[in-house]
């Protein structure tokens, strides 16, 4: 017990030192964990479960792997903070809040009954890669179309129960066959994934980024109308264009055309994306690197 758990997690300017005085703890706490896979719950229960032992005022998790920061209760003058870690997998830092001084023999503890949330964290971050790989694009890293269906679906209700702007932006790649062809499939891959990243760069946290298939994203702004899209579409289009891409001893430029739909009142998934995707055309059909925004005769 006591070598498994001095590897179970690195506890700054602290060891740990099982005792098997906490094990009746371990094992109502470990329980209780088990029931999800969710950080957010997880850490929560542990904070319940641990409060009677060792009352605390609030805690701050935070995992930078899934953009985490998880917090509950005030921030106080003393705290102690836990990198975990377990077989050297990073599963974020916990910090324990008080506003009187932990003692020895409540560190100590702490420190032992912090044993019983590694392995559900660790389940946890292995539930939470999985998903992640499922709904991610190897290529390019950005979100895939799987993803997309599903966000689709969430940020039209969201938009709709909120009364608020969603955009939708469709990019499509300019003459992209002809970087294959001249370059070969090799660069063709490097030219997407740099034009991924312009995008990703150009974008707020809140934007997400979908490659739809070969060539082609779809950028969601939620909160965003028609006008601030096109903005945000122009800049991505001008940072494309900038964008001087290095492949061994050549150099290649890259532009893209984009197309621009906002939500309206009676859209389904299939209309909001089918009207982005007709001001694409427009805009290849327009002599392409443009932005169009969706028809205005069509708007109601
Ligand atoms: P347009 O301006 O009309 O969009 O012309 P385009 O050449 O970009 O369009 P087209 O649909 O004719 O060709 C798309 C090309 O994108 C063909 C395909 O080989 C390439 N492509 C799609 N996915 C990938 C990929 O993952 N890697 C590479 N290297 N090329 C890809
Ligand atoms: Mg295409
Ligand atoms: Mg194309």
């Amino acid at each position: 017990m006591k070598n498994e758990s001095a590897n179970l997690a690195i506890v700054s300017n602290n060891t740990f030192e099982a005792s098997k005085s906490v094990n009746l703890h371990h094992y109502d706490i470990s329980s209780a964990l088990q029931t999800t896979l969710e950080f957010d719950k997880l850490v929560n229960i542990f904070s319940n479960k641990i409060q009677n032992l060792i009352p605390h005022n609030g805690f701050v998790y935070e995992n930078d792997e899934f953009a985490l920061e998880i917090k509950k209760g005030i921030v106080t003058k003393h705290s102690c903070t836990y990198a975990l870690k377990v077989e050297e997998m990073q599963l974020g830092s916990l910090k324990i809040m008080r506003r009187q001084r932990f003692d020895d023999e409540e560190i100590k503890l702490l420190e032992n009954l912090l044993c019983s949330l590694i392995y559900p964290l660790k389940n946890a971050t292995l539930f939470n890669q999985a998903l992640k790989m499922a709904y991610t694009d190897p290529l390019t890293k950005t979100n895939n179309r799987a993803a997309f269906n599903d966000s689709l679906d969430r940020e039209i209700k969201l938009a709709n129960r909120n009364s608020c702007h969603l955009s939708v932006i469709f990019f499509d790649l300019d003459h992209f066959k002809q970087v294959n062809d001249d370059y070969g499939h090799e660069c063709g891959d490097i030219a997407l994934s740099a034009a991924a990243n312009c995008i990703k760069e150009a974008l707020r946290g809140s934007d997400i980024v979908f490659r739809y298939g070969g060539e082609e994203f779809v950028i969601l702004l939620s909160n965003t109308n028609l006008d601030a899209a096109k903005a945000i579409a122009e800049r991505i289009r001008q940072s494309i264009e900038n964008h001087t891409i290095a492949y061994g001893m050549k150099i290649l430029k890259l532009t893209a055309s984009m197309g621009i739909s906002a939500l309206r009142g009676n859209d389904t998934n299939e209309s909001l994306i089918q009207r982005a995707d007709n001001a694409m055309y427009r805009a290849k059909d327009n002599g392409r690197n443009q932005v169009q925004i969706e028809s205005t005769a069509l708007l109601a």
